[in-house]
């Protein structure tokens, strides 16, 4: 079979590419070697989200309570049964996909897929394909620590497939997943403990957001152990035990939960068959036309170098199938620009630089900024009410803005439109001249002083 286009890998931004190149009328397969839409669709934003929305509900019983509302006796959460509607949701997202696909005259060729020689991909147990590009799209998965003991505890993928809510749990990591799966766990009931190796978590985020968002994990209840290091973890009479530095032991847990971060799927596809070696961390090194260093092959989303993110993902390979088949220019994507939300509880909002890399990169004298931390409307009526934090980072006498930062109810839904502007080139004075709307919580990013 000749192809003009050879996609491997049918996660959110392999569909996406093979759908526009097809759409221009190339020969496009799409090789899957598991569910279609990978990770985003099956083991990551989808089910989270869900599960994101169950938290936020049932976390608002209390907010409910102080506008006097109050329900008889606390709801229960059906573990099982959110999973079973959760899952029958994915089905119907997954048959979606392949109509789709199967529209644009995509050849969708299930197995796994390595790259056997230049243009030649051989599917296992399939057939041997023939392209003129091949694009490389297989993604990430998570890592596992080498610690003894480590395969007792779950990856975000098990996390999905745990079948009761487990009443004790640890969470090991400190970036999206940690965070937002630790959340998630506590808001529906868990008692939730988080290791973290340095006395933060969220390193790259603006400090002074995710400083509050630890204090309001730690003020919901959930223990976060700060500068600790995983030696073992073990199976104990009454759950699991993790042995921590200086001989620390704690537990039991019913479940222990490795978050420290994803590595790109780039061993066992074939790679030494057309000479392409990877970066040191595993990904692969692409130009801004997303070639690698051999002709004719590309790689977009997570076995890039570029941010983890479904839809950055989505837009290199949409943009890229623009260009190579659609014969339009070609569109960079400004990294430094992407808005991103980490669905914490409250969830935190950020697209630019913090502080900290505006001062490094524009010169202390040169970067300014504007931060306020409020009760929101919402949460008035509450005793001790979770505050919103918001953060404006601008340089130059014209006040650009490079950077805004959210953490409070609804931000989430706030940062998209403020990223449309600030990727316009927005400066602190077209924000004062917008008028507000009010009450919202986003007023106060246009009445900022
Ligand atoms: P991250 O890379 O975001 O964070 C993992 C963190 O865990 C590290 O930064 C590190 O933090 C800590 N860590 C690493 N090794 C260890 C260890 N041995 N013991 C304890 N802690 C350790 O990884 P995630 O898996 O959370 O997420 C991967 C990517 O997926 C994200 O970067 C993001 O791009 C994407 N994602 C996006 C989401 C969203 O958009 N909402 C949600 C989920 C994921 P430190 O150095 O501080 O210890």
């Amino acid at each position: 079979m000749r192809y003009d286009l050879i996609v491997l890998g049918a996660g959110s931004g392999g569909i996406a590419t093979a759908n526009r190149a097809a759409s221009y009328g190339a020969k496009v397969a799409l090789v899957a070697a598991g569910p279609l839409g990978g990770t985003c669709v099956n083991v990551g934003c989808v089910p989270k989200k869900l599960f994101w929305n169950a938290a936020h509900l049932y976390a608002n019983q209390t907010l409910a309570a102080s506008y006097g509302i109050h329900r008889e006796a606390s709801p229960a959460f059906d573990w099982a049964g959110f999973r079973q509607r959760r899952e029958a949701y994915i089905q119907r997202l997954q048959l979606r996909y392949q109509e789709g696909l199967q529209h644009n005259g995509v050849s969708l060729i299930a197995g796994y897929g390595r790259i056997a020689g230049p243009g030649r991909v051989q599917v296992q147990d399939g057939p041997l394909l023939h392209g003129e590009r091949i694009l490389i799209a297989t993604g990430a998965e998570p890592l596992w620590p080498e610690v003894p003991g480590a395969r007792l505890g779950s990856d975000s993928d098990d996390f999905f497939a745990w079948e009761e809510q487990p009443r004790r749990v640890a969470v090991i990591g400190a970036g999206y997943i940690a965070v937002e799966l630790a959340g998630v766990l506590h808001a529906l009931g868990s008692d939730v403990t988080m290791i973290l190796r340095r006395n933060h978590f969220l390193h790259d985020f603006e400090p002074f957001l995710r400083e509050g968002l630890m204090e309001a994990m730690e003020r919901q209840g959930i223990g976060i152990l700060a500068q600790r290091h995983v030696q073992r973890l073990e199976q104990g009479p009454e759950g699991l035990e993790l042995m921590l530095q200086n001989e620390q032991r704690i537990g039991p847990f019913d479940r222990v939960l490795w978050a420290i971060g994803r590595q790109p799927r780039t061993q066992d596809i074939g790679l030494e068959s057309i000479g392409l070696s990877t970066l040191p961390s595993g990904h692969l090194a692409v130009d801004e036309r997303q070639e690698t260093g051999v002709n004719g092959v590309f790689a977009i989303g997570d076995v890039t170098p570029a941010p983890a993110l479904t839809p950055v993902a989505i837009a290199a390979g949409r943009r890229w199938a623009d260009h190579v088949f659609g014969d339009r220019p070609l569109v960079p994507i400004n990294h430094q620009l992407v808005p991103t939300v980490v669905f914490s509880h409250p969830p935190l909002a950020t697209v630019g630089m913090s502080e900290e890399e505006a001062r490094e990169r524009y010169g202390e004298e040169n970067v300014k900024c504007y931060q306020s931390r409020f009760t929101p409307l919402l949460r008035a009526l509450e005793k001790d009410p979770q505050k919103t934090a918001m953060k404006l980072v601008v340089v130059g006498n014209e006040e650009k803005v490079v950077g805004l930062h959210a953490l409070g109810d609804g931000v989430d839904e706030i940062l998209q439109g403020f990223a449309v502007a600030i990727q316009m080139g927005a400066c602190k004075a077209d924000l004062d001249r917008t008028i507000a709307i009010h009450p919202t919580s986003a007023e106060e990013l246009v009445t900022l002083r």
